[in-house]
């Protein structure tokens, strides 16, 4: 099966030809939805995704991971200039930083916490009597020391702000996770369990601003030189509850968040796969992140989602890695595979 797209943008032939007409009275959100799992079965019946039965976890395949190996070493590419320091965590952060982030108060809905077993032989037998039984036996489970990730730099503000004041030229940090959002759906770009990589900056509010225009430009450059359709527009993060409302129209407001959207899904909405974030002086409330000169600093990040890059790529160049246009192949060091 050839997942092929002729034109930047171009309507893609569903995978499932032979299937039944659709309903004339599908609503939006139907025909959305039907394209995304169209999609979600390609991927698996190609082999790039290996379904684990639950949605928005999947295991990735070589070609797919060659591909995720070449947008890495693209973007560190791009970023070369900045004098970045690298930092790789684990797909996990300490419960108490999580905590002092401020994320619970913000995306409740989107948290993954680690729990365990720290019971005695009689709790563990009683865990297991309710296995047997087909009962509940989650909540015996403790809350360990740690979560999961939700954004890959999250776990470096602590980390700068024991460090002590920034230098005068502030700091750009390189980050890269796996990632957890409590959000299962049908749609393959929509995963609890995925890669961002980031570059985050660290100044004052300028040197914030210069950076994410910087990054703008680079990031639409990068959609180009992949030959994918993009556009760039406004956004604001899923605040979570009635409230919530209200701080997404301010970050909207302020604008604090950009995204580059690419079309994934021929009935859908485009997807975002790349975002531009300022942070104001946020995580400088919660740790004493400060400049050379005392104030409070200002942050930023620019995020590649890997995963979804990988899946617009698939949906605009096709299954067949052998079959992309050469820059693109050359460029994520595509030419053996
Ligand atoms: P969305 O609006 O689609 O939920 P987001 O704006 O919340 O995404 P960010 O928090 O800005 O996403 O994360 C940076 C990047 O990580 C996004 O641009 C996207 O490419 C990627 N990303 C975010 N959520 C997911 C997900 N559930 N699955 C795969 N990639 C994701
Ligand atoms: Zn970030």
């Amino acid at each position: 099966m050839d997942y092929q797209s002729g034109q930047h943008g171009g309507a893609v032939e569903p995978a499932d030809t032979a299937a039944p007409p659709q309903r004339l009275s599908r609503s939006p959100e139907e025909a959305a939805l039907a394209a995304q799992r169209r999609f979600r079965q390609a991927l698996i019946e190609a082999g790039l995704l290996i379904p684990t039965g639950v949605d928005g976890l999947y295991g990735r395949s070589a070609d797919f991971e060659a591909i995720a190996d070449g947008l890495n070493a693209a973007i560190g590419a791009l970023g070369a200039d900045q004098q970045a320091e690298v930092m790789r965590f684990p797909p996990a952060m300490a419960r108490q930083d999580f905590e002092a982030s401020e994320y619970l108060k913000s995306f409740p809905q989107l948290a993954g916490t680690v729990h365990s077993f720290c019971g005695s032989d009689r709790d563990h037998h009683r865990l297991l009597a309710r296995l047997d039984a087909g009962e509940e036996w989650a909540d015996q489970q403790r809350p360990t020391r740690v979560v999961l990730t939700p954004a890959a730099c999250y776990p470096i503000y602590p980390v700068m702000a024991a460090r002590g004041p920034l230098p005068p030229q502030g700091r750009v940090v390189d980050v890269l996770s796996y990632c957890f959002r409590h959000e299962p759906s049908v749609d393959p770009a929509r995963m609890q369990l995925f890669r961002m990589r980031e570059y985050v900056r660290l100044g004052t509010a300028e040197q914030v601003a210069a950076f994410r225009a910087q990054w703008i430009e680079r990031g639409s450059a990068l959609a180009q030189q992949l030959a994918l359709p993009w556009q760039l527009d406004l956004a604001n993060d899923p605040f979570f509850g009635r409230g919530g409302k209200i701080v997404a129209d301010g970050q909207r407001e302020q604008k604090l968040k950009f995204e580059l959207l690419i079309p994934i899904h021929d009935d859908a909405p485009p997807t975002a796969c790349m975002s531009f974030n300022y942070h104001k002086d946020h995580f400088a409330e919660v740790w004493p992140l400060r400049t050379a000169d005392g104030a409070r600093a200002h942050t930023g990040c620019v995020g590649f989602g890997i995963d979804r890059l990988i899946l617009a790529l698939l949906r605009h160049h096709g299954f067949a890695l052998a079959r992309w246009p050469s820059p693109v192949r050359e460029l994520l060091g595509l030419r053996h595979v």
